[in-house]
């Protein structure tokens, strides 16, 4: 296995001369042709990006998590499509783990080889019109058949459903429990019955498209269940706090490249011949920039230590995710203060804004990780 500072010299050189290519005409246009979008999906694939965390005997890398989320890391320094981003990212650590996790060696040795090379890409269906932030409310069924269970339900809000081929969907195969009778599927979108949205015309991360997905009496397989009947909400937990920690690896290190931009531009923009970096009210706002960014990282590397060693700590999740995304908003607000009128221009300023802006909402809002930490805190939830 090459060493990771070569591997990260590989990502950051794919992230800056491939998966950014024409990234401002690709946000301007949105996500409705995949040939915008699928051949990037591919060659960040043939890089390596979704092989990172799998077992070499599924084809992948076997990283550390650690290894993983430097690697990562540097593919967004040098990435300026932050939707490319969230989309591998997101199959890396809320689909591809749960799989590792959760799966059948059937479904580990039929779905990782496919999502790793990037012939098939997957969705992580969980969100509904009335269960945002509260998972509790999911009312998508799953009805038991001799042969396997029927389907039924709408799942909002997914990212890469319009043009995924699988999706890890939760459902509830046994409604009178609420959120104890949920379950997990590994359902093949090819499937009768299933319809897929047009891409939502979003603020952000327009590159990739985000999309509801429609099951209407969808017969799928015994063999589409992941893990055990019931074990849908435990499923959720874990793979919700693998995104938590580690979806944004790759923004922090855009968080990265916005502030050495903007610490350069702070540094050449004089008009009256001053430097405006010698404003204390600018140097005051790069400092804070620095700090945010310096924790965002080591937040994200302390959850993949922690997973490294062998520890899970319920709160670290909610602690990374709250921090690292209120940061990268923060921060993209204060590059395009920095950047005057420039900044609001259409382009990498205000891109990275409505960007940013997207990551306090996906995976559970800010409030919501609030309330996670105070019930830590309280004890009412076991840390
Ligand atoms: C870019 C993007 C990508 C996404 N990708 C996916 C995906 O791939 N798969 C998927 O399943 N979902 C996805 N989502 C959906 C996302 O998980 C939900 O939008 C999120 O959990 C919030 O749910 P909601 O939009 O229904 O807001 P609501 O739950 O209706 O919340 C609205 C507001 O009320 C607040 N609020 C709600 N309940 C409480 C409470 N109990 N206490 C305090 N405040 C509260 C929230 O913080 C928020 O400010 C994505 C969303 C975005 C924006």
């Amino acid at each position: 296995m090459r060493p990771i500072g070569e591997k990260c010299e590989t990502f950051r050189s794919l992230g800056k001369k491939v998966l950014s290519a024409d990234v401002e005409e690709r946000d301007k246009r949105g996500a409705k042709d995949a040939a915008d979008w699928r051949t990037l999906w591919r060659a960040a694939a043939d890089a390596g990006v979704l092989a990172l965390t799998v077992p070499e005997q599924f084809g992948g890398e076997g990283r550390s998590f650690l290894e993983a989320v430097q690697a990562l890391h540097a593919l967004g320094e040098g990435c300026r499509d932050n939707g490319m981003l969230l989309g591998l990212n997101g199959q890396l650590w809320a689909m591809q783990k749960s799989i590792l996790e959760f799966g059948s060696e059937e479904q580990k040795s039929t779905f990782l080889p496919i999502l790793i090379n990037g012939d098939a890409i997957c969705a992580h269906a969980v969100t509904e019109t009335n269960s945002g932030s509260d998972v509790t409310g999911i009312r998508a069924t799953a009805q038991k058949t001799q042969n396997g269970y029927v389907l039924n339900g709408e799942k909002i809000w997914i990212g890469m459903a319009p043009a995924a081929d699988v999706a890890q969907v939760f459902a509830l195969t046994n409604p009178d429990l609420g959120a104890w009778g949920m379950s997990a599927f590994l359902v093949d979108l090819n499937l009768p019955g299933i319809s897929k949205s047009a891409p939502y015309e979003k603020a952000g991360h327009r590159t990739v498209p985000t999309g509801k997905l429609t099951f209407e009496n969808v017969e799928i397989p015994q063999t589409s269940l992941l893990g055990s009947e019931g074990s849908g909400h435990a499923i959720f937990n874990l793979s919700i706090a693998w995104e938590r920690s580690f979806i944004f690896s790759s923004h922090v290190g855009a968080m990265k490249r916005q502030l050495d931009e903007t610490v350069l531009f702070a540094r050449d923009r004089a008009p009256n011949g001053r430097p405006i970096i010698n404003n204390q009210t600018v140097s005051n706002r790069l400092a804070d920039m620095q700090v945010r960014y310096e924790i965002a990282r080591l937040l994200i590397e302390n959850a993949a230590r922690e997973l490294d060693a062998g520890i899970q700590n319920r709160m670290t999740p909610s602690v990374a995710k709250l921090q690292v995304a209120e940061s990268l908003l923060e921060n993209a607000l204060d590059a395009q203060r920095i950047n005057g009128a420039s900044g609001y221009l259409t382009g990498e300023c205000e891109r990275m804004v409505r960007d940013m802006a997207g990551t306090i909402t996906l995976g559970g809002t800010s409030d919501i990780q609030r309330l996670l930490i105070a019930a830590y805190q309280k004890g009412s939830v076991k840390a």
